[in-house]
């Protein structure tokens, strides 16, 4: 033991210090910058990975226990940091001796000597798996919120506000491809009656009926089926000219009579019918799309007009 006074505080002072340092959660480091070899790392690593504190060489053997689809944006992040002189913070997964992967935020001080050189880098990891367990369920949860929210909840079909998105998306995608674009409303016939007749709990039913069966009359991917309101339903078919969509209002008539949902107290059909108002348009900039809706309505209310248990169609005429 020193008989100098200064070197005992020192001592002390450093077991001190690395008592502090490897009673943390937190695991310290060190690596020299010109060697890139570990001057220190604490203890805690091998609880938390179980490599042995002594198998953590040189920079080579953190890369080497990094996940493979984090090692390269992490090693190029940390390495450019590290020359440029910046502290800097990366998250990655780190591989476990017994397999598996443990999410490790690292924190990392350059430091410099005196001429601005990098001398070494220090810092601490932590072990953030519970926190990234936690990100990960609230990213669900925004998931499934966000699918909820563009859902029907009655018949779990895309709801009016997915619609709204959705057509005005296609709408700007038909005029920058300058490709058809056709949309088809839907209306159940006297379903006032029926529901008076047969009480609002099997109109419920007949309306998610209806829905399920629109969508099978809609097959290609990019077709949009759509609750629109109460007890009508809003189609959008990109790329789609008035014959396509012709033929889909046929089969969807077809389609409803097939299914024989009978409707006593409708004037004009022992079951239940639909009216459709179709259209189809090549848009421009100069066209507007809720006009263009207006315009579907008009041919949805010509159907009801003339009848009912039918489709009206026409092409929007292009404005030059
Ligand atoms: P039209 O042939 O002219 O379309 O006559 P209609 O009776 O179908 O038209 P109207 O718009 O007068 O009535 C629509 C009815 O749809 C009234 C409303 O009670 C019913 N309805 C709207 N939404 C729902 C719903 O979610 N469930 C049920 N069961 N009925 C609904
Ligand atoms: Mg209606
Ligand atoms: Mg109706």
């Amino acid at each position: 033991m020193s008989n100098n006074p200064f070197d005992e505080q020192q001592l002390s002072n450093d077991m001190f210090y690395k008592t502090l340092l490897e009673s943390t959660l937190a695991i310290p480091w060190s690596i020299d910058w010109a060697t890139k070899q570990f001057s220190y790392i604490g203890p805690q690593i091998e609880k938390l990975l179980g490599w042995e504190q002594s198998s953590w060489k040189s920079v080579q053997d953190w890369a080497d226990r990094m996940h493979r689809d984090d090692r390269d944006h992490v090693l190029n992040y940390c390495v450019s940091q590290s020359i440029a002189g910046i502290d800097h913070e990366a998250d990655y997964r780190a591989l476990k001796a017994s397999g598996g992967y443990c999410w490790i935020r690292d924190v990392v001080h350059v430091v410099r000597k005196e001429n601005g050189e990098v001398e070494r880098l220090v810092g601490f990891m932590f072990d953030i798996s519970e926190r990234k367990k936690k990100e990960e369920e609230l990213k669900a949860l925004h998931r499934k919120l966000e699918e909820f929210s563009y859902k029907d909840g009655l018949t779990e079909i895309a709801n009016r506000r997915l619609f709204d998105d959705f057509y005005s998306r296609e709408w700007d995608n038909a005029i920058r491809e300058q490709k058809h674009l056709s949309v088809i409303l839907i209306d159940i016939d006297f379903f006032k009656q029926y529901n008076d007749f047969n009480g609002h709990i099997i109109g419920d039913a007949c309306i998610k009926q209806i829905a399920q069966m629109l969508e099978s009359c809609c097959v290609r991917p990019r077709d949009l089926v759509a609750r629109y309101g109460g007890e009508e339903f809003a189609i959008v078919l990109p790329e789609t000219n008035l014959e396509g969509a012709i033929q889909i209002a046929d089969n969807i008539l077809r389609m409803m009579n097939q299914a024989n949902l009978p409707h006593r107290a409708s004037p004009i059909s022992e079951n239940v019918s639909l009216s459709l108002g179709v259209k189809c348009i090549c848009p421009t900039e100069k066209d507007d799309k809720i006009h263009f809706l207006n315009m579907v309505d008009k041919n949805l209310f010509k159907a009801k007009q003339t009848g009912r248990k039918r489709f009206v169609a026409d092409e929007a005429k292009i404005t030059v």
